[in-house]
């Protein structure tokens, strides 16, 4: 089926000067989302794109996962003469009730070309009486089965009826990068998906703990990347080897601080990788709460030895919601292989929960921390995620608590 569809976008709208680099932003993303679908052409209107495409249905999906759009429809448009609106809007309604099986209707009519002799309240009128005469069907303003909307702009009007709603945000690739602390689990992925949703581009960087940790572990977390570089396009993964530093903690630390320190230890470790590639800011999956180094004490204690801005999108979620969103964005199912995470070895039966400053500042006093640091550092492999081309995305639809 070919076909028009128009695509919306919000916030952009509102970032003033900013505007144009917003929009161009966001048509070179629509560009990239559709690379599979030659001939797709875009063309960006007042406050919207208008894109053609040869395969309506197959690109729907893939616009609407792109950050920044806000809703996508598949249109009908028609020539500014009342008698052809209504002929398209007979079309999108027998469509509308076909595939909702429904049986009401009303109109939406807006003009926003005030040349157009008719007006909004007088377009709704003329063109419902048009279609209870011509298709089968009743008039409910209030619940209708299928809504047909009518949009009159200068040079077409435009008819359509379903709009599937995009993830909002703003165009990746508009608000610098962030460095995003992946881990194998459920969190971090979700965390960067939402990082990215405000215009984040990212960069990775992955503890592991080999030999202790396996091959299998390490590929789980590729390939969780290579999930969030299908909404992006590559994405460069630092694998960094804790081993050394995680034996050292274990034979030289306190334990019940040790989830403490190995994590300052995995914050410096990005805090230098961020600087050495100019990123501003990093990114965990972190939430109040839900383990011991989630107290709002152990990250005030883990967070200080960096000054680099944390973002940590989930801090506040529920871990249900946090679920239903990795299913929502096609990482879920790779979360919960069951494979082993670095955090989880030597893990102490009674980790602190409030540690303070002095306690992890004495505990380090004793240690080489600058040299686990380095040999962190001098232990690093970069590899690159590239796009999963067949992993079960999002497509649209909402995407929080429903
Ligand atoms: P997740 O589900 O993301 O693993 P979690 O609930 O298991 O999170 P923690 O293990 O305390 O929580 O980790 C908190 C955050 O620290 C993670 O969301 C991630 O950003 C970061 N992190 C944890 N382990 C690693 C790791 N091995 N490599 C890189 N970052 C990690
Ligand atoms: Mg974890």
């Amino acid at each position: 089926m070919s076909g028009l569809i128009i695509v919306k976008y919000g916030e952009i709208g509102l970032k003033g000067g900013n505007r144009p680099a917003f929009e161009a932003a966001l048509q070179r993303n629509l560009e990239w989302a559709l690379r599979s679908i030659p001939g797709a052409q875009i063309k960006r209107e007042r406050g919207r794109f208008a894109i053609t495409v040869p395969d309506a249905a197959r690109a729907v999906p893939l616009i609407a996962r792109v950050f920044g759009v806000v809703g996508v429809s598949v249109v009908t448009s028609a020539p500014l003469e009342l008698e052809r609106i209504c002929q398209a809007a007979a079309e999108v309604l027998h469509t509308g009730l076909a595939e909702t099986q429904g049986k009401t209707f009303k109109v939406d009519a807006r003009r926003a070309n005030k040349q157009f002799p008719l007006t909004s309240p007088q377009l709704n009128s003329q063109i419902g009486g048009y279609l209870l005469e011509h298709v089968a069907a009743k008039v409910d303003v209030h619940q209708p089965d299928v809504t047909v909307f009518v949009e009159v702009r200068d040079e077409v009007a435009y008819v359509y009826s379903a709009t599937v709603k995009g993830p909002g945000g703003l165009p990746l690739g508009v608000t610098s990068n962030g460095l995003l602390l992946i881990s194998g689990g459920i969190d971090s992925p979700v965390a960067g998906w939402l990082a990215m949703r405000r215009g984040i581009a990212l960069e990775a960087v992955h503890f592991h703990a080999a030999p202790y940790t396996s091959d299998r572990s390490r590929q789980k977390v590729l390939d969780l990347m290579e999930i969030l570089a299908a909404y992006s396009g590559d994405i460069k993964v630092h694998m960094v080897e804790l081993t050394q530093a995680q034996l050292t903690l274990r034979d030289k630390a306190p334990k019940p601080l040790l989830i403490t320190l190995m994590r300052r230890i995995m914050f410096r470790v990005a805090d230098h990788i961020a600087r050495a590639n100019s990123i501003p800011a990093i990114i965990t999956g972190e939430n109040v709460g839900q383990v011991a180094s989630q107290t709002l004490q152990s990250m005030a204690a883990i967070n200080s030895v960096t000054t680099l801005p944390i973002i940590r999108p989930l801090v506040t979620f529920d871990k249900s919601e946090i679920i239903a969103l990795a299913k929502r964005i096609g990482t879920y199912e790779i979360s919960i292989e069951p494979y082993e995470d670095c955090c989880t070895l030597f893990v102490p039966k009674h980790p602190v929960t409030h540690p303070t400053q002095v306690m992890v500042e004495e505990a380090e006093a004793n240690l080489d921390i600058e040299g686990m640091v380095q040999y962190c550092l001098e232990h690093t492999e970069v590899v690159t995620a590239t796009p999963n081309p067949t992993a079960s995305l999002y497509r649209g639809g909402p995407v929080f608590f429903t």
